[in-house]
C-alpha cells in the first residue's frame, strides 16, 4: 500500500500519512492538525504541548492484542473531574 506524501501548509516539512484512507494527521514540527482534502491538505488546528508521558507504551509501540496486531499512532488526553458522593450512608 503507497502512502500518502504531501507538505505541511505550515511549515513546509513532508508529511506522510500512514495509511491511503487517513484524512487526518499532525505535523510533526509544528504540531499543525491537518485533514486532507482531495487535493491538498488544510491546517484546522494546532496540537497543544502535552505533559510527559511516562507510560512505556509510547507512539510507534508495536504489539498484539489477541490475535490482532496493533501499532500505536497517536495519543488522547482527557481531563476529568472527579464528583465525590457526599454524605451517603447506609447499610449494604
Ligand atoms: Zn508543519
Amino acid at each position: 500500500m503507497t502512502q500518502p506524501v504531501a507538505n505541511c501548509p505550515n511549515c513546509g516539512a513532508k508529511i506522510v500519512f500512514r495509511w491511503s484512507s487517513s484524512v487526518q494527521t499532525v505535523c510533526e514540527f509544528c504540531k499543525s492538525i491537518l485533514v486532507r482534502t482531495d487535493v491538498d491538505l488544510k491546517k484546522v488546528g494546532q496540537v497543544a504541548d502535552l505533559p510527559p508521558d511516562s507510560s512505556p507504551i509510547q507512539i510507534n509501540t508495536e504489539g498484539k492484542y489477541g490475535s490482532k496486531a496493533f501499532v500505536v499512532v497517536g495519543r488522547i488526553l482527557y481531563f476529568t473531574s472527579t464528583i465525590k458522593a457526599a454524605g451517603t450512608s447506609g447499610t449494604s
